[in-house]
């Protein structure tokens, strides 16, 4: 079942969203050669903890961690750990936070020092299908054309839109209906009302959109290696059009 929202609810999954924005903010003051991917994971940690909530991954079917902090090939889902951060990575941060029954979700891609351009290219076209979806979510509008949107976007630039996970609505629970997928057809797919919240998080590869999962049995990477980049907003649908609730004042699409 889809849930539709009171605009009490969506204030309180905007309050952990806030929390998930600075985060994610506290995350990118970290990018530097020789930060451990462990130190991020507990920064941000603390950062939530201190603000009343809980961090909405950890143990989440088993999950060891605050945050996935995902380098490079990998696409998603990335345990933090004694990696250490070099020049020229991409280092994907997702975090979720859960403060009184809410959750809220982002992701976003940082780059360590001096990144090869290809990826620069990389995580600005993800971050425009991140934008280009959020514009397509209004009323009346169907899930469809978002998925649509993120992969006409991608693809227009050559690159692989990940097929294995998907974007979520959000709210009570971290995964709620509906899926959101990245790639789609316009006009297909559950139609969108005021009150829907949405995660919606493109996941873009330089290359092949297939993945892989690693023996941990989280880690995802691309099948051929090459880098993704990962952008989400939790986004909230209204009569005004789309209010990203994963940044300080709400917004009204775009990035
Ligand atoms: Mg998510």
């Amino acid at each position: 079942m889809i849930y539709v929202r009171k605009p009490v609810e969506i204030e309180r999954i905007g309050r952990s969203a806030r929390i998930v924005h600075d985060a994610l903010d506290l995350a990118g003051s970290m990018m530097r050669p020789g930060t451990r991917t462990a130190d991020i994971d507990a920064a941000v940690e603390k950062l939530i903890r201190s603000r009343g909530a809980v961090p909405s991954f950890k143990g989440y079917y088993g999950f060891p961690a605050s945050t996935c902090i995902s380098i490079n090939d990998v696409v998603v889902h990335g345990i933090p750990g004694d990696r250490e951060l070099i020049e020229g990575d991409i280092v994907g941060v997702d975090v979720g936070a859960y403060l009184d029954g809410y959750h809220g979700d982002g992701a976003r891609t940082f780059a360590v020092g001096e990144i090869p351009e290809a990826s620069r290219t990389l995580m600005k076209t993800t971050q425009e299908c991140l934008a280009r979806g959020i514009e397509q979510a209004v009323v009346n509008n169907r899930v469809g054309d978002i998925s649509a949107a993120i992969q006409a976007h991608a693809e227009a630039n050559g690159y692989g839109v990940v097929r294995k996970l998907v974007g979520h609505g959000i709210g009570r629970a971290l995964h709620e209906e509906p899926q959101v997928p990245n790639f789609g057809k316009a006009g297909q797919g559950p139609k969108l009302r005021a009150g829907m919240v949405l995660a919606i998080e493109p996941m873009v590869n330089e290359g092949t959109y297939e993945v892989e999962t690693l023996e941990d049995e989280w880690t995802v990477v691309t099948r051929d290696r090459k880098r993704s980049a990962h952008f989400e907003h939790t986004v909230a649908i209204t009569e005004d059009g789309p209010v990203i609730l994963t940044v300080p004042n709400g917004d009204r699409g775009g990035e």
